[in-house]
């Protein structure tokens, strides 16, 4: 049985079972996290060969897009530019919003694809774990870590090693963590959609993820914690539907069959640039706006569909 990531304390199957797997309760400091062996969970996620992580890699939508470049210049006006550092990069969205605000942008990705990515936007990529501890100590201005913590079989070690590549009063932000504790989850509505095991392997809530960063406080100082929640929960499927039967009217041509055996590269190419040319004036300006109030909507009480944490590192080492 798998021991807390938080704590190391032995869990007690909580009555939840998703997708075989049962979710544990930490005896000692509460934390929800999913009965797997660290080689299901590294399969499940480090495999970029299997087509499951083809599907999630195609899955980037358009709202994805807008979300990200929310969070650039979000992020911009708060710290100011410098250097930054998308961990988990992927296919290096998020980093070309921050290239076209003017920041040094660094990505670290272990897939193969993401070499292509780090060509097209112009970044420098770290092709090793962040556990690696390859990148020198103190070296960005700001890390970013978007739908990743979920993921990870030891959140706490990678976090640490985050933090550790931050300059003193750098700033870390951390987004699109599955909220444990949204009002689906509570009125027990929720039906997991893509936040189930193995690929996903801890339920994080905000008090959980701020007690993981209290942790962090014995080997970094930091300075600044602020934890949200935002995003109304199942929102998503709402997009996803109207998406789904738009697609099914549209007539598919012989080429749209063929997109659907791409590879990821191919895909995200087609799909980001064909974003990219819809987004324009009015039609922009009003799904910005949505995913705005989305946004809000879903930090009322602490009940929305992620979490996102700011940490800042304390200028004093
Ligand atoms: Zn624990």
């Amino acid at each position: 049985m798998r021991l807390c990531p938080q704590c190391g304390s032995a869990g007690k199957n909580n009555g939840t079972i998703l997708n075989e797997y049962p979710l544990l309760n930490c005896r000692q400091c509460g934390f929800v996290f999913a009965d797997l062996s660290q080689e299901q969970s590294i399969n499940a996620n480090f495999n970029y060969s299997c087509p499951s992580m083809t599907v999630y890699e195609q899955s980037q939508t358009y709202l994805d897009d807008l979300w990200f470049e929310s969070v650039a210049k979000k992020l911009s006006l708060r710290t100011g530019k410098g250097r930054v550092l998308d961990i988990g990069c992927g296919n290096g969205l998020l980093l070309s919003k921050f290239k076209k605000l003017g920041w040094d942008c660094y990505g670290l990705d272990v897939s193969d694809w993401s070499e292509y990515y780090a060509k097209k936007y112009d970044f420098t990529l770290f092709k090793n774990e962040i556990e690696a501890n390859e990148i020198p100590a103190g070296f960005f201005d700001l890390a970013v870590s978007t739908s990743t913590l979920e993921h990870l079989f030891d959140p706490k070690e990678h976090l640490m090693s985050i933090i550790n590549v931050l300059k003193p009063g750098g700033t870390l932000y951390i987004a699109g963590v599955p909220n444990f504790n949204s009002v689906s989850v509570r009125l027990g509505v929720s039906k997991f959609h893509y936040n189930k095991p193995p690929a996903h392997a801890n339920y994080f809530t905000p008090e959980s993820i701020y007690n993981l960063i209290k942790r962090m406080k014995k080997f970094h100082k930091l300075k600044y914690i602020k934890i949200n929640t935002y995003g109304v929960p199942e929102s998503f499927l709402v997009y996803d539907t109207f998406k789904n039967s738009w697609r099914k009217n549209k007539k598919s041509s012989i080429a749209d069959k063929k997109s659907k055996i791409y590879t990821p590269i191919a895909a995200n190419t087609k799909i980001i640039s064909n974003y990219n040319n819809r987004l324009f004036g009015f039609v922009k300006a009003i799904s910005s706006l949505l995913v705005n109030i989305n946004y809000f909507l879903g930090r009322l009480f602490y009940l929305g569909d992620k979490i996102e944490t700011i940490i800042i590192k304390d200028s004093q080492l």
